[in-house]
């Protein structure tokens, strides 16, 4: 089988498995089995694979086809131009969350304290401690054990610092902060059967189950947050494209002021974030 030829065969493989970008999910197996780039692949393209890289692509594609995530199957994915290490226990960074990182970077002030809740990859405080222009520190949490074991190599790998501490929302976290940020589960749990299968079945449900109305932990953040949050300090929330309103209301009710809601690229509500007042 040509270069050519294997990727055609994957593109058809993955469609008829219902696979959404079909074309470039081949690709990119193709260029994780054989360890080629494109312009190595547009000169061999007519040459014969050896058995050997054919054997690993269609084992690759055959994971894909069942719909296992491509980031699962690569291990990796890119989250505000840094590399994340994916496995089956954190959520894959998403685009739509760089958003959330974008806003609260343009709070931070020298020696700020950031506590990042639910950090799953460690994406948000990694990304954050990376790109903030000036001294900040921060801590992260997450129920899941092996969530921290990947945040912790992330951070590592991205040369970053970040206290990880394992905890059920603020449950073992200590101190006051000036800045809580938070991509909380938020999926109401009737509409987690109708997601994509690569959502559904892969990525780990209790980083997706909001619970009933799918904002449980919006509720327990927003009420718990102002204990662990100095004077002034801000609460940052990714939300789902309809809960905006919602909390909104939840971070006014709290005792949160200045509140706004922020689109994502897509035109979407995706970030919700208000402060506390400042004790005089
Ligand atoms: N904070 C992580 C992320 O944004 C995990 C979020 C989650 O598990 N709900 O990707």
């Amino acid at each position: 089988m040509t270069f050519e030829g294997a990727l055609e065969y994957g593109k058809g493989l993955l469609e008829k498995a219902g696979v959404l970008d079909y074309q470039l999910d081949a690709w990119y197996l193709m260029e994780y089995a054989c360890k080629i780039c494109k312009s190595e692949y547009y000169l061999c393209a007519k040459e014969e694979m050896e058995d050997e890289a054919f054997q690993e692509y269609t084992l690759l594609l055959k994971k894909r086809g069942e719909r296992v995530p491509l980031q699962y199957i690569t291990g990796v994915q890119e989250f505000m131009g840094l590399p994340f290490k994916v496995n089956s226990h954190v959520l894959i960074p998403r685009q739509d969350t760089e958003t959330l990182v974008e806003e609260a970077l343009k709070v931070l002030e020298p020696g700020m304290e950031v506590l990042d809740l639910c950090t799953g990859s460690g994406c948000i405080i990694i990304s954050l401690l990376k790109h903030a222009r000036v001294k900040i520190t921060g801590t992260a949490s997450d129920i899941s054990k092996q969530a921290l074991l990947i945040a912790k190599e992330n951070a590592k790998h991205n040369q970053v610092e970040a206290e990880l501490v394992r905890s059920d929302l603020f449950q073992n976290i200590t101190g006051k902060y000036d800045i809580i940020i938070s991509n909380p589960p938020y999926i109401p749990t009737g509409e987690i059967p109708g997601l994509m299968p690569e959502v559904r079945d892969f990525e780990p449900l209790e980083a997706l189950d909001g619970a009933e109305d799918g904002l449980f932990f919006y509720r327990e953040i927003a009420r718990m947050g102002r204990k662990f949050l100095k004077s002034n300090g801000y609460l940052y929330f990714e939300i789902g494209h309809d809960q905006g309103r919602r909390v909104a209301f939840l971070m006014e009710e709290n005792g949160f002021r200045n509140i706004k809601v922020i689109k994502d690229l897509a035109g979407n509500d995706r970030v919700a974030f208000g402060n506390l007042p400042a004790v005089k």
